[in-house]
Order: structure tokens, then C-alpha cells, then sequence
């Protein structure tokens, strides 16, 4: 006979020697899993953005929320992980390891290291995403950040806090003007934040490369993701890099970070949209792709005295096609920075490089950011330039010519030529007010055309050897007096007399008359 007592008791004592499982976070199972996609179901209480942990060490982002199910993306493993898996919640929010020691490092987009140097030990890390400094919160942008480019400094200026978009087609130098400028920060104690998004290995490689020979690792960090990362990688990159800066401005330093680029990051996050099965709207774009760069943006900012007054001076860059600004991430990414440096293939492949169209760049907060000394000297420089444009257009109709147009026009071009630069060539202040002044006086005539671009050059370094207390008496922060002018003029004819290359050509008006 079966003893009721004895089952009872027996299933008492099974009751009471069962343990928790060993883990005790909440848990779920992998229904579908494809292209670095997964469904999990039973898994209750997830965040959004949270991050997932799968056996075997595989980590996942929810993202999808679903009444039954939570749709994540695999950060790795996507050919290891499988349906009937277990994952679990880890409770916390994707995290960006930061710390001053990430300066000189590069780390991929969850702070792990990738350049094959020590381990990291900084613990501390901060939330991907974090909300932007409030209005009060902020201050005025009132410092300038050199970019050491004369067209740019010179007409589009940037100030610390803002966030000045650098947009153009393929190949035309938007990744030399963002290196060039962080290469500019050397003195300036601006730490830098490089966050490449979606490029090849080997143009981040030459990137590496250049900033390491040039010294200005030591205050760089590259956050990167490869065009062979995961897309929730790529989709992550710029969030950690802002993280990561955010980690300086509340600690009151200004920083630079450059996002190269967004298209790639809107194209890597429209193949996680589309796989999630979320519906696709304008060029198959989720609709909250506006969102996903303005909330990245907003994150830029110059913060009031109060708050420590640190900085985050944001260089988003955009890849056009076929200069079209008006497709949906350029405009898109226009209206929510202040401003833009539109380069333009034709300029570039004509040969004026950088390749800044000045018509169609505008620099919105910076001009109030502008040293008084450069802003006093190039005022009229812009509207020089577009009447000389108009005239150019002109020209190609008739040659017959007057004299005072004909040396309007030749100014024009030899201004164009003083607005080249090579790359890696950047100019101080002192060297752009000096190269201004020149370049606006009747000096120039005396300089042939082609000529312009050697001359330049050759007279800083005729300065910088034979007249460097010239550079001692200039303060940049007030308007050149008329006798410092007639200085540097002076000096610069003195080089046009004894250098030796430059032969005197006669002045454009005479030569038309
Ligand atoms: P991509 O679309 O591939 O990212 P990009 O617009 O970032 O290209 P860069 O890679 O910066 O362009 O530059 C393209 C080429 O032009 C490079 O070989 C670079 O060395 C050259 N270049 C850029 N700026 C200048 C310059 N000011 N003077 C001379 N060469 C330049
Ligand atoms: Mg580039």
C-alpha cells in the first residue's frame, strides 16, 4: 500500500532542498535569430538600450520592445548564437569606459582597447546616452577654436561649444580639415575625440598615423568602428565618443569631437531599423532619424561659469552625393548644427584646396567666438570674394576689358590662391592677420599670379627668421593699428625685393591699360 505520509514528507524535503538558479537575473529564450538579429521571449522588465548577455559570453542591445517579445542586436557571435539560447538582463544601459586615460588610446565604442598597448584600468564609465545640458545650464560661446585654416578661420569661424558641420561629396577633404584641425589644438588645451564611424581600416590607419607623428595622439582619443564592425557598433561609436567627452566638458575642459561620419552612422542604423522590422519612411530611413542625430548634437554645448564652463565643440561630417545638400540626412543634420563648411568637388579638383565654397558656408554662434583682430581684418573679405566670383563669370563673355576690372579680377584670383593651404599646414593668428594684410593691399599686384601661394609661405618663414619681434608686437585680440600694418607691409615688401624666386611682375593695371 502506497504511504501518503511517506510521499509527503518526501516531497517536502525536495521542496525544501531546491536552490535559486545561479542566476538569478531575469531570463529569456531566443525564438528567431538571423542576421545579427535576435527575438527573445520571456524576458519581462528590459530597458531600452539595455544591454543583454547570451551564454558563451555574447552580448546583445534591445532595442524592440514588443508586447511578447524583445527584439536586440548582437554585438558578436551572430554565426554562435541560436534559437532556444538563454539570455539575460544585465539591468544596465550600454556604458563608454572614460577616464583621462583613454588619451592617446584608441577603443572601440564600449571602451575596449584596440591598439594592442597596456589593458585599461580606469573603472569608470558613463551611459552611451545621457541627456544634454539644460538651456541654464549653458553658457555663451565666446572663445574661438582655431582651426588653423585660413578660409575658415577667417570666414566661417567656429567658436568652442559649437557645432559646425563639415558636408561635401566624396574625396574633397573633409577628413583633412577635421584632422587639421585637431592637429591645430596642440597649444590650444582643447582635448580631441576622433570618432570614426563606418570607414575602411586603412583610412583610419593613415588617420592614426598622422595624428601620432604630429604629436597630437597625446591628446586625442580615437573612438572607432570599422566598415566590418557589427552595425550596433557603427550605431553606438558616436554616443561613446560623446560619453566620453562629456566626461571632460563637466570636468571644465574644452573638446573637440570630430563624428566622421554621419551618413555612414544613419545608414548603419536604417540596416538595424530595417532588420528589426521597423516601418521605413523617406530613402528607407526609420522615422526617427531626425532624432538620432539631433540628440547626439544637442549634446555639444558651452557650459555657464557655474557649471564649470567646459565645452564640447561638435565637427559632424556629411558625405554628399553629387552635391545634393537637400537629401533627407543633409538637411536633416544642416538644421540642427549651427552652421556649415560646404566643400565642393569642382573647387577642389580645380585645385583650390581646401575646397570651401564660401557662398554656401556660414558659420551661425562663431563670429561673436572671433579674435577682434581677424574679424576687424576680414570683414570685407566674403563680399570681396562674391563680387569677384560674379565678375569671373562675366569675363568668360568678352575679353575686352578695362584696366580697373582687370585688376579686380586679379586681385580676386590672387585672393582665391591666398585661401589655399596644404594639408598639415596650419596658421596661427598672427600668421593669418599677417598673410590678410598683405593679400588686401596694393602689394599684391607686385606678385605674380601663380605665384602667390610660394610667396606666402616663403614670407612667414622670411618673418619668422628675419623679423620675429614683428609677431611680439601684434595682439590678437585687438583691432592692428594702421602702423602695424604699414609694418607688416613693409616687411613683405622687403621680401618681395630680396627673394630670390619671385620675379617682379608689373602691376595688373598697367598691364591692362
Ligand atoms: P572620403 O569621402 O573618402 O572620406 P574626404 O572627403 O574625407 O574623403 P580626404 O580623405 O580628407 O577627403 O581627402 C582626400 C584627398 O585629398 C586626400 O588624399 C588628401 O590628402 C587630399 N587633400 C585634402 N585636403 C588637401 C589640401 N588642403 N591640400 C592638398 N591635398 C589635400
Ligand atoms: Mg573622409
Amino acid at each position: 500500500m502506497v504511504n501518503v505520509k511517506e510521499i509527503g514528507k518526501d516531497l517536502i524535503k525536495k521542496i525544501n532542498d531546491v536552490r535559486p538558479p545561479a542566476d538569478d537575473r531575469a531570463c529569456g529564450k531566443i525564438i528567431s535569430s538571423g542576421d545579427g538579429i535576435i527575438h527573445i521571449s520571456g524576458l519581462h522588465g528590459v530597458k531600452y538600450n539595455e544591454l543583454l548577455e547570451i551564454r558563451g559570453g555574447y552580448r546583445a542591445l534591445a532595442l524592440n520592445l514588443e508586447h511578447d517579445s524583445v527584439g536586440a542586436v548582437l554585438f558578436s557571435g551572430e554565426d554562435k548564437v541560436g534559437c532556444g539560447d538563454f539570455v539575460y538582463s544585465t539591468g544596465e544601459t550600454a556604458h563608454m569606459r572614460v577616464g583621462e586615460e583613454l588619451l592617446g588610446r584608441i577603443v572601440d565604442p564600449l571602451g575596449q582597447p584596440l591598439d594592442g598597448l597596456a589593458e585599461l584600468t580606469s573603472t569608470e564609465t558613463r551611459p552611451v546616452e545621457f541627456p544634454a545640458p539644460a538651456i541654464m545650464d549653458r553658457g555663451k560661446v565666446n572663445t574661438p577654436l582655431q582651426t588653423g585654416i585660413l578660409a575658415i578661420d577667417s570666414m566661417i569661424p567656429i567658436g568652442r561649444g559649437q557645432r559646425e558641420l563639415i558636408i561635401g561629396d566624396r574625396q574633397t577633404g573633409k577628413t583633412a580639415i577635421a584632422v587639421d584641425t585637431i592637429l591645430n589644438q596642440k597649444d590650444e588645451n582643447v582635448i580631441c575625440i576622433y570618432v570614426s564611424i563606418g570607414q575602411k581600416a586603412s583610412s583610419l590607419a593613415k588617420i592614426v598615423n598622422t595624428l601620432r607623428t604630429a604629436g597630437a595622439l597625446e591628446y586625442t582619443s580615437i573612438v572607432c568602428s570599422t566598415a566590418d564592425d557589427p552595425v550596433p557598433m557603427q550605431y553606438l561609436a558616436p554616443y561613446s565618443g560623446c560619453a566620453l567627452a562629456e566626461y571632460f566638458m563637466y570636468r571644465g575642459k574644452d573638446v573637440l569631437i570630430v563624428y566622421d561620419d554621419l551618413s555612414k552612422h544613419a545608414v548603419a542604423y536604417r540596416t538595424m531599423s530595417l532588420l528589426l522590422n521597423r516601418p521605413a519612411g523617406r530613402e528607407a530611413y526609420p522615422g526617427d532619424v531626425f532624432y538620432l542625430h539631433s540628440r547626439l548634437l544637442e549634446r555639444a554645448a558651452k557650459l555657464s561659469e557655474e557649471k564649470g564652463g567646459g565645452s564640447i565643440t561638435a565637427i559632424p561630417i556629411v558625405e554628399t552625393l553629387a552635391g545634393d545638400i537637400s537629401a533627407y540626412i543633409p538637411t536633416n543634420v544642416i538644421s540642427i548644427t549651427d552652421g556649415q563648411i560646404y566643400l565642393e568637388s569642382e573647387l577642389f579638383n580645380s585645385g583650390v584646396r581646401p575646397a570651401v565654397n564660401v557662398g554656401l558656408s556660414v558659420s551661425r554662434v562663431g563670429g561673436s567666438a572671433q579674435r577682434a583682430s581677424i574679424r576687424n581684418i576680414s570683414g570685407q573679405l566674403r563680399v570681396n570674394l562674391a563680387q569677384y566670383r560674379e565678375l569671373a563669370i562675366f569675363m568668360q563673355f568678352g575679353s575686352d576689358l578695362d584696366a580697373e576690372t582687370q585688376k579686380m579680377l586679379s586681385r580676386g584670383a590672387k585672393m582665391t590662391d591666398t585661401l589655399k593651404q596644404r594639408q598639415y599646414l596650419n596658421y596661427s593668428v598672427r600668421d593669418m592677420l599677417v598673410l590678410l594684410t598683405v593679400s588686401q593691399s596694393d602689394l599684391v599686384d607686385k606678385i605674380p599670379e601663380k605665384k602667390i601661394v610660394a610667396f606666402n609661405e616663403g614670407l612667414l618663414d622670411y618673418i619668422r627668421a628675419n623679423h620675429a619681434s614683428l609677431y611680439g608686437e601684434i595682439d590678437i585680440d585687438k583691432k592692428l593699428s594702421e602702423e602695424l600694418k604699414n609694418k607688416i607691409l613693409s616687411v613683405a615688401e622687403e621680401y618681395i625685393n630680396c627673394s630670390v624666386g619671385i620675379e617682379q611682375s608689373a602691376p595688373a593695371a598697367a598691364s591692362g591699360a
